[in-house]
């Protein structure tokens, strides 16, 4: 590897960052890893490809967004090739209706990107933390900011209204779509996976703690789950996902609850955790014998069948289903039962090839097959940096 990209995606309370290697077009992960408990004891790990600790330190006590990045960016320096580093990549959970592909970071585009901030209250002031503290600290390194809305954005116009007036649709509310540098990374797979499929109708399932689904046409997104925030569509670890608007004006008025206390609510207490009354993680329920461990994930996989028949309706029918993320990679069980839920479509379970994983999960003569395919978000937005610097140059 001649050169190496670093990738960072920041949340509230963690920095997770991967170093990957280049050679040309290829392109490999060469380390990866994380602070977390940034506002409590934060402790950060760093892990070779093959999951070898490699490095770790502990805080005793709070460090900001700021530190964490000057880490992590040292750590990082330490360990690139020959070459260099080239650049850094970030997620950006939203590019509003101007970024509709990565982008250079200078100012004026990080004011521009702060000026969203209130479409994503919760997950943009965080991830626009590390390119401003670089911004300053290593200025003449180059930043590209990569966006989870912009893959959604050609979509057609009917999938991304709302049936609200003008004077609201005006001021940007509509469906943006999310998880888009994962379906990004899975289109990216599909030619090589699943010719036909790469040229028809696709649906992924991108299900980790965030779940949502997308509906691809000859690789492009026309429909997805997730619609102006990333709590719409599916139940998701501790989110709700799409629940009648009424709900809301019923907890303001008869509950009491104020803004804050509903935005709580659906983000942090509903979803698996919401309605198991145990945990969030999948791998939990799973494991418990509890009957609302069993009614959690029951409700889980009873929406993503509703939501693939509202996928298929956008597309006009499917030929292959692609299951992603923490959750579609690692679950057997889930994979099956929702397989089983999409068998009205032509789906047919292979339930011997979904026990190792697939990658083919589906039998033969399944006339919809289904793949298990590992997203790359980190690998998506480290090209997604290589091929803007690349039309910077000369
Ligand atoms: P994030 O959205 O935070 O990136 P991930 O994609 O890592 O999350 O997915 C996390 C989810 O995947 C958790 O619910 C976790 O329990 C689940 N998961 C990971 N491994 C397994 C497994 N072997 N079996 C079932 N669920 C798993």
């Amino acid at each position: 590897m001649r050169s190496a990209i670093l990738v960072l995606n920041a949340g509230s309370s963690s920095l997770k960052f991967s170093l990957c290697g280049r050679d040309g077009s290829a392109m490999r992960t060469l380390l990866h890893g994380q602070i977390d408990a940034l506002a409590a004891t934060p402790h950060f790990v760093a892990k070779e490809a093959d999951g070898t600790t490699i490095a770790e330190k502990r805080w005793t006590s709070a460090i900001g967004h700021d530190d964490a990045t000057a880490h992590a960016l040292a750590f990082a320096l330490s360990r690139v090739p020959e070459g260099g580093l080239e650049g850094i990549g970030h997620r950006v959970v939203h590019g509003g209706s101007s970024f509709v592909g990565p982008v250079r970071v200078d100012a004026g585009v990080l004011a521009a990107l702060e000026a969203l901030v209130p479409l994503a209250p919760l997950h943009q002031p965080h991830n626009l933390a590390p390119i401003r503290a670089l911004l300053a600290q290593a200025p003449d390194l180059p930043q590209v900011a990569c966006f989870d809305t912009a893959f959604h954005h050609d979509q057609p116009a009917v999938a991304r209204a709302y049936a609200l007036p003008a004077r609201i649709t005006d001021r940007g509310v509509c469906r943006y779509g999310f998880h888009g540098l994962s379906y990004e990374s899975i289109a990216g797979r599909l030619a090589e996976v699943d010719p036909d499929a790469d040229r028809g109708r696709t649906i992924v399932l991108h299900l980790g703690n965030g779940a949502s689904l997308c509906a691809m046409a000859a690789g492009r997104s026309v429909a997805t789950s997730m619609g102006f925030t990333a709590l719409d569509g599916l139940p998701m670890g501790t989110r709700s996902g799409a629940i009648d608007p009424g709900v809301v004006l019923h907890l303001m008025d008869a509950f009491g609850m104020d803004v804050r206390g509903v935005e709580h609510l659906l983000y942090h207490e509903s979803g698996l955790l919401g309605v198991s009354g145990i945990a969030s993680d999948m791998r939990v329920l799973e494991a418990s014998a509890d009957p609302r461990a069993a009614a959690a994930i029951d409700l889980f996989v009873y929406r993503i069948g509703r939501e693939i028949g509202s996928a298929a309706a956008a597309l006009g029918g499917v030929d292959a289903l692609v299951f992603t993320a923490g959750i579609g990679e690692h679950s057997a069980r889930i994979r099956e039962a929702v397989c089983r839920a999409a068998e009205w479509l032509g789906v047919v379970v292979d339930p011997a090839a979904n026990a190792t994983h697939g990658p083919r999960i589906t039998k033969p003569d399944s006339r919809v097959r289904a793949w298990v395919i590992p997203t790359d978000e980190e690998g998506m937005i480290a090209r997604h940096v290589a091929s803007v610097l690349a039309m910077g140059r000369p």
